[in-house]
């Protein structure tokens, strides 16, 4: 059995009054016993939001980190040790946003989650076609690839200490879901590119999808067999919607 796991991605969102709101909030969240819970603030909030979020079950992730490790001469970057020092227990990699917004390539993405692991992060490896390549019929095919270049470059067995995130470009930030039947569709094709390496770790991984989701979504997502959770990101902003989406992958 899977432990669900519910993420929320802030983006480049909030200011120092913002953020205390939403700590707030979600403080008065009550968050089901057997989810994963996480967060992800802008890096100038990280130390914020873990301090404000000390002694509850909600942990603190990275939306982005160097692709070293160690600290060095490499300005503006956030070295995956200085992450692990400030507290964040994850990271996300390979956002959408980053990969077409700011050129992140699959060799970056590779080292960034190589980087992660290496400091004791949990990176959360995001996948995910764009429309033109849905509708070309290439969803498969383009997941697969994106997965493949870590695998590969990496082993397949770093998964057991990952999560895979499955956001469908398409669907991210714009208010359009994938169907539960169109995601489970991605998250079993994912599991199954596992399964053919190593039949036990694919059983054990989770795999999270994201994409505009919301409460109302939420429980119906999750129901199906391969959706392990959610990465959420505009929802996350407001606490009282992100904690209902947290219970909807506890019920
Ligand atoms: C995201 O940024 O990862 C995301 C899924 O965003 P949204 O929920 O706003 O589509």
């Amino acid at each position: 059995m899977r432990r669900p796991m519910v993420a929320g991605n802030w983006k480049m969102h909030g200011t120092r009054a913002s953020v205390a709101e939403l700590i707030n909030g979600l403080s008065e969240q009550v968050m089901p016993a057997g989810v994963d819970v996480a967060v992800f603030p802008s890096c100038l909030h990280i130390s914020q939001v873990v301090d404000g979020l000390a002694g509850l079950a909600i942990a603190v992730g990275a939306q982005d980190c160097a692709t070293e490790a160690q600290q060095g001469a490499l300005t503006g970057e956030v070295a995956t040790s200085q992450l692990h020092d400030a507290r964040c227990s994850l990271v996300l990699v390979g956002h959408s946003e980053r990969r077409s917004l700011l050129g992140e390539g699959d060799e970056v993405v590779t080292r960034k989650f190589a980087a992660a692991q290496f400091s004791g992060l949990l990176p959360v490896l995001c996948v995910g076609e764009t429309l033109a390549q849905r509708e070309a019929g290439q969803t498969l095919e383009v997941v697969a690839a994106q997965l493949s270049v870590v695998a590969d470059a990496l082993g397949v067995e770093v998964f057991a200490a990952a999560v895979i995130a499955y956001e469908p470009v398409w669907a991210i930030g714009t208010g359009l879901t994938a169907s539960p039947e169109q995601a489970q569709e991605v998250h079993a094709a994912i599991r199954g590119q596992l399964a053919a390496k190593s039949p036990e770790l694919a059983g054990k991984v989770r795999i999270i999808y994201g994409g505009s989701v919301k409460a109302a979504s939420a429980a119906e997502l999750f129901g199906m067999p391969d959706i392990d959770g959610g990465l959420v990101g505009g929802a996350s902003l407001n606490a009282d919607e992100f904690g209902a989406i947290c219970r909807a992958a506890g019920s």
